[in-house]
């Protein structure tokens, strides 16, 4: 007889492991590093660790699950999610995927350190992938260790969260634990390699599928297996797109591409940059995946990358990210080409991406700046001319907005230049030294946005609300995420939690907290982890 259940414990997940029961496995049951040819996963067991230690968990991540706090809570639930033990139900895989790194074709990549745990189903019938990051080598992990450290995993872990509050679609993370491990790593690839504490994130998703799956299938022109990958994604992740045909299939790239419009839409409206957007980190669902040399723009300077790998070409910069997407999807196109073949589908089916881009977007900066939409020229032109005043001297992209959000645009407010003013000096980070252009530029825009808005004819108050929900405060700041690192590495996880807190509501403000919304301080100028990162994580 099976025992009772307690619901909300760990041993109440219900597992469905459906992406290992439809495509085929790596016969190879070994974990020597290897090129893996007619397989889409190979079965590997995560690495037990030393000493696992909790440092945060997301509760509504849980939530999703249907796992409660005491569950969270538990000694096992530490052991399942540092990869020490499984579940019943769990089978443990690496995927087989390739990816354009960089604009450049880089064959095998593949899960080198991230093992897929099982699919949890839970009470609402939605299906859950976990996944394990940082828990040991899998026959992917090329050259490197499998593993991850403490700096990146707090990172992953908490703006995978903090995007999910902004209404960012992403993947989730359930948990961060130390494993009381070194790792050895060289942050800047400069022959300072040294010791860190070794973490493991647990994530969560529908899916972990990106279009490198795809996209190693077509390179080794293993298109039986191909097709069924993408029926299988649409079966389980796409289910109202019908049974398989070419049609099907044009409709699901006209899918993701919508998707992966909607999600970078959402990055500029919030002023994320996603640092290494090649095709092997692009999720199929259209969700923020891999957070690895991600920064947050402060300064709004459109031409911003955090990556320092990318410092050069600056490929993946803030304002360049709307057209990488498309050129993502170019690849996902010509990968299951085969199973298609015929360029005008896939075309128009890519038009798709613009389309929704370009309404997405717009609606989003008509929010940013409390109008119902923009409606001609004339607005757009309104909205522009304020992205270039930003640019004419360092201002903080955050702060603004909700400094602009409260200015009052009653036709009877008069307000004096300072008042004009207190949005751009709010934001500044030379306030007494506002350069000349800007400020009268500002001063002009001030008061076409003004009429502007009075002719929407929205009360203040409730313009404000809408540009509020529009216009994150709290932000994971790149100095905020590395002071609460510091503190990590130190053995005090409070910040974490905190941090993890603050970001429940980014939109509410919440005055007790207003240091977490503070500009970039000036020894954030430089630092490492704070102006630039590399992908050594
Ligand atoms: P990323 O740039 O982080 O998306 O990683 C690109 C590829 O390198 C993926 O296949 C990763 O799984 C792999 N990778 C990154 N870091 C490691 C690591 N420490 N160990 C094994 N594989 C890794
Ligand atoms: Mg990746």
């Amino acid at each position: 007889m099976n025992a009772v259940r307690q619901p909300g414990a760990l041993d109440a997940l219900r597992f469905d492991n459906a992406f290992v029961r439809a495509l085929p496995a790596d016969p190879d049951p070994g974990n020597q590093r290897r090129q893996v040819f007619g397989a889409c996963y190979s079965r590997v067991q995560p690495t037990p660790v030393r000493a696992p230690a909790l440092v945060a968990h997301s509760a509504e991540c849980a939530a999703l699950l249907g796992l409660d706090e005491r569950a969270c809570l538990s000694p096992v639930f530490t052991e399942v999610f540092a990869g020490n033990r499984l579940l019943p139900g769990m089978d443990p895989y690496a995927m087989c995927y390739g990816g354009h790194q960089f604009g450049n074709w880089a064959g095998q990549l593949g899960d080198g350190r991230a093992i897929n745990l099982g699919e949890v189903l839970n009470a609402r019938g939605e299906r859950w992938t976990l996944q394990l990051k940082g828990a040991g080598p899998t026959p992917y992990s090329r050259t490197a260790d499998g593993l991850a450290v403490l700096r990146s995993s707090v990172r992953e872990f908490l703006c995978s969260e903090a995007m999910h509050h902004l209404g960012v679609p992403t993947t989730r993370a359930l948990s961060l634990i130390t494993t009381g491990e070194q790792v050895m790593r060289d942050m800047f690839y400069d022959g300072h390699a040294k010791f860190e504490p070794g973490a493991v994130v647990c994530r969560v998703a529908p899916s972990f599928v990106r279009f490198g799956n795809f996209e190693i299938l077509a390179a080794r022109k293993e298109i039986d297996l191909l097709r069924r990958l993408v029926d299988y994604c649409i079966a389980t992740d796409y289910p109202h797109l019908g049974p398989p045909s070419r049609d099907t299939y044009v409709a699901w790239l006209a899918e993701v591409a919508s998707r992966t419009a909607v999600m970078i839409a959402h990055w500029l409206r919030v002023g994320f940059v996603h640092g290494v957007m090649n095709t092997d980190n692009m999720s199929i669902l259209g969700l923020t995946i891999d957070y690895g040399p991600y920064g947050w723009l402060e300064d709004f300077d459109p031409d911003w990358t955090p990556n320092t790998t990318d410092a050069q070409g600056r490929r993946y910069r803030y304002g360049q990210q709307a057209q990488i997407g498309m050129w993502n999807l170019v690849r996902l196109a010509n990968a299951i080409y085969p199973l298609i073949e015929d360029v005008p589908a896939l075309e128009s089916a890519l038009d798709a991406y613009a389309t929704r881009y370009e309404s997405e977007w717009q609606a989003m900066l008509a929010a940013k700046l409390g109008l119902q939409a923009l409606t001609d020229d004339a607005d757009r032109e309104l909205a522009e001319e304020l992205m270039s005043v930003l640019r004419l001297a360092e201002t903080d992209m955050t702060i603004f907005f909700r400094a602009l959000a409260a200015v009052p645009c009653a036709a009877d407010a008069s307000l004096d230049e300072l008042a004009l003013l207190a949005p751009l000096r709010a934001a500044s980070y030379a306030p007494d030294t506002l350069p000349d252009a800007q400020r009268s530029r500002h001063l002009a825009w001030m008061g076409r946005w003004r009429a502007r808005v009075q002719r929407d004819g929205s009360p203040d108050a409730q313009r404000a609300a809408r540009m509020n929900g529009a216009n994150p405060k709290y932000v994971l700041r790149n100095y905020l995420a590395q002071e609460a690192i510091d503190l990590a590495e130190q053995g005090d996880f409070s910040r974490v939690n905190e941090l993890l807190d603050v970001l429940r509501r980014p939109y509410d403000e919440q005055p007790a907290r207003e240091r977490y919304a503070a500009k970039r301080p000036e020894w954030a100028r430089h630092r490492a982890g704070c102006s630039m990162l590399s992908c050594s994580s």
